[in-house]
């Protein structure tokens, strides 16, 4: 079976068509600005040289993805002969709510739940259901699977869940942690406890994904107890543009010195903060690496708060479930980031993790990168939510 694997964003869609026989990408594209002018779609065929690029106007998710259908058979970028050879689609939803606590397939009933979930995550959740709708649309009859990102973390306790604020805020709006990036936490984990040789029901793994946006789970016996990100993916790390945990107490304190609103606040903490904020370079920590290499102090001290807040989170998850067997790097900065990681593991030997230098001196490859005799393993897998939410469409549709 092919599957299509959509991730739409407010402007953008990721793309992948995947053959399950084998679970081979057939091809990989990119639609970006959408709704705005200058729309553009790029795709790329493994193999093929080149790429293929459409830039036509797309006013929105509907026109996107007819082009989409028309890219993937396209006759030397594209992955089918004919469309009809795409027998289901896969979508990535950012949050599910407690209403899902794994994949689903799509009917009126879900889309009205998706729907009830808009509120929670306004900025995402719209652009999901637009995807949905368009593909309704366009593919009539055809199968499709929402993915949420909240899914796996479902299974938290009420006290990892639960702040402290007031009961009834929790009742009257869902005020609780909910946690993202769940996808490639619950794939990295698996991959883990293959990696360990282990069944995952007996291992307790840490999941740091390190990319633009940060989090960090701990998984005991294949199932989230805690996650750094919380009500929306704002909290936790200190991510490239967000700011992750702060005292919540500075947020009136602001509103009355800057006289920001609630629109205002929200931006301050989610696109100007976070590494960019601190230093005022960049966003992509490789810019701030070399601003630290150079000397620049606010990079080299927002580096350190950076690796520091890692460390944190390492450390608590290790306590909260008595022991950890494996600390997991993925994601942009986890799979790239050679110095990053040996600065968060280095003088972490009292947990029991030791990395060893050589193995760690490479990117984006599965391997364990800690020594021989560490007692915890460190390990780099590179993420891959794309192909759960093709297993899971294919296991829901089947
Ligand atoms: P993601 O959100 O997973 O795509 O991660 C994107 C981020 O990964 C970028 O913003 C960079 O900060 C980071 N990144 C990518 N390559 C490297 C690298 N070689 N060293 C450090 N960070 C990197």
């Amino acid at each position: 079976m092919k599957v299509l694997v959509l991730n739409c964003g407010s402007s953008s869609l990721k793309y992948q068509l995947i053959d399950m026989s084998n679970e081979e990408v057939l091809c990989i594209g990119l639609v970006e600005r959408i709704g705005i002018d200058g729309s553009i779609l790029k795709q790329e065929k493994d193999g093929v040289e080149g790429k293929l690029v459409v830039e036509q106007p797309m006013n929105n998710h509907q026109d996107a993805i007819k082009l989409v259908l028309e890219a993937v058979v396209d006759t030397k970028f594209g992955g089918v002969k004919e469309i009809s050879e795409v027998e289901a689609v896969g979508h990535r939803v950012v949050h599910g709510g407690e209403k899902f606590a794994g994949s689903v397939l799509i009917t009126d009933e879900v889309m009205g739940a998706l729907q009830e979930c808009v509120e929670l995550a306004p900025l995402h959740n719209p652009a999901n259901i637009m995807g949905i709708e368009a593909c309704e649309a366009i593919l009539p009859g055809v199968k499709m699977v929402g993915v949420f990102d909240t899914a796996f973390h479902q299974t938290m306790p009420k006290e990892s869940y639960l702040y402290g604020l007031p009961h009834e805020l929790y009742t009257k709006y869902g005020v609780r942690r909910y946690g993202f990036h769940g996808t490639s936490h619950r794939y990295v984990s698996e991959r883990a406890a293959a990696m360990l040789g282990k069944n995952i029901e007996d291992t307790k793994i840490i999941t740091c994904h390190l990319g633009n946006g940060a989090s960090i789970a701990a998984i005991d016996g294949g199932k989230c107890v805690d996650t750094s990100m919380g009500f929306t993916p704002l909290e936790g790390l200190i991510m490239g543009t967000r700011c992750g945990d702060i005292d919540a107490a500075i947020l009136p304190f602001l509103m009355e010195k800057e006289g920001l609103d609630a629109k205002g606040l929200s931006d301050l903490m989610n696109k100007k903060s976070g590494v960019y904020g601190m230093t005022g370079i960049s966003s992509d920590f490789r810019d701030i690496e070399d601003g630290a290499k150079s000397g620049n102090e606010l990079a080299q001290v927002a580096l350190k708060a950076y690796v520091q807040k890692v460390k944190k989170y390492i450390g608590s998850y290790a306590a909260e479930m008595n022991g950890v067997d494996a600390v997991v790097f993925t994601a942009g900065v986890g799979e790239n980031g050679i110095g990053m990681r040996a600065d968060i593991a280095s003088n972490m030997e009292f947990l029991g993790m030791k990395l060893d230098a050589e193995a760690n001196n490479v990117r984006g490859k599965e391997r364990v990168i800690s020594t021989e005799d560490s007692n915890v393993k460190i390990l780099l897998i590179p993420t891959n939510e794309e192909l759960v939410i093709a297993r899971d469409t294919l296991a829901l549709v089947k």
